[in-house]
């Protein structure tokens, strides 16, 4: 089969590869769409030294197909049937695997790392960790609910925005911007942080009163300045950058609520000064569990706004490109059409 591989230093190609072998209980599925994470940058900036086994395996975690294979075992759907696959999977049995968190389970798999990834014509999966799409879903949005819409949704409800609120997000990739769509709609007042001139038109697109360039002012000041010195209510830190990781903790105000969804990078902070005296309550959020797929999905349903975030997929030949295009910043969603 077709996949895309990289190959170190900002390369990538796309090969033949062979095509993944499902076990008893696994289903085959042809990858009709794959999308391109911004946590898939860290490893396609690394040389080929340091990607290390990644070199060597499929990568993306992203992906919308169609079930080519049924599970020998008979668990899971039927051959024919269109799935979202979830990024992780785990032994089965222990508490995570059963209540449909695989991510936390000791022997997390995660696609395109610990097992064939999503950004190539075939992948296996287990039957019970593809979620079937509904047919009024397209491949494109299954692709963005697949990880960013879902990441931003879990984090969203964790994070208990109600309306009225302040709500700041920094970094407006795909992530972001669907923060910024979901607290619109829930009738807060949002301020979007990006140094990238199209994702902030975006983000207003997509419901942001505010939008700020952090490179052409302080973002911390033009924030507080507008919500009595003291910060909004709720604060989004999607850019994983280390400068804006610092601003958000030195912004949250008293009894603010700061969430963490940016990886990748290492922040520093001051416990007394950023989090103890000012009573915060900081969350980590991760990604969607599979029992919170019903509700991402009517969630997305509900903001046809969404739309503005998918842009035309590149052809498969040409997957290079949308690696490099993810890398230089694109606006909205970077998908690749494999069927
Ligand atoms: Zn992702
Ligand atoms: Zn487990």
């Amino acid at each position: 089969m077709r996949a895309l591989m990289l190959t170190g230093d900002r390369h990538s190609e796309v090969r033949q590869v062979p095509r993944p072998v499902p076990a008893h209980d696994e289903v085959l599925v042809r990858v009709t769409v794959s999308a391109v994470c911004g946590s898939d940058l860290p490893h396609y900036r690394k040389s080929a030294q340091d990607l290390g086994h990644r070199l060597h395996t499929v990568p993306g975690h992203e992906a919308v197909g169609v079930i080519a294979q049924a599970a020998a075992s008979g668990d899971g759907p039927a051959e024919g049937t269109r799935v979202i696959v979830y990024q992780h999977s785990g032994c089965g049995d222990c508490t995570f695997c059963l209540s449909g968190e695989p991510m936390f389970c000791a022997d997390r798999r995660t696609l395109g790392n610990h097992r064939s990834g999503a950004d190539g014509e075939y992948l296996t999966a287990p039957a019970t960790g593809v979620l079937p799409v509904p047919a009024d879903v397209s491949d494109a949005m299954a692709a963005l609910i697949a990880c960013n819409f879902g990441t931003a949704y879990s984090a969203f409800r964790k994070s208990g925005v109600a309306v009225g609120d302040r709500v700041a997000v920094f970094g407006l990739g795909p992530v972001g911007c669907c923060v910024v769509a979901l607290a619109a709609a829930a009738g807060a007042e949002v301020f979007a942080v990006d140094p990238i001139e199209g994702r902030r038109d975006l983000a207003k697109t997509l419901g942001a009163g505010t939008v700020i360039d952090p490179i052409a002012q302080d973002p911390v000041a033009a924030v507080a300045a507008v919500t009595e010195g003291r910060g909004p209510e709720v604060i989004f830190e999607c850019s994983a950058n280390p400068a804006a990781q610092t601003q958000v903790m030195k912004l949250a105000r008293p009894h603010g609520t700061v969430v963490l969804l940016g990886a990748n990078n290492s922040m520093e902070i001051d416990p007394g000064v950023d989090v103890i005296r000012k009573e915060l309550r900081v969350i980590g959020s991760w990604v969607f569990t599979q029992p919170e797929f019903p509700a991402v999905l009517r969630a997305a349903r509900s903001l046809p706004a969404l739309q503005h975030l998918i842009t035309d997929p590149f052809p498969a030949h040409r997957a290079p490109e949308a690696l490099a295009a993810a890398d230089a910043g694109h606006i909205g969603k970077v998908l690749i059409d494999w069927s």
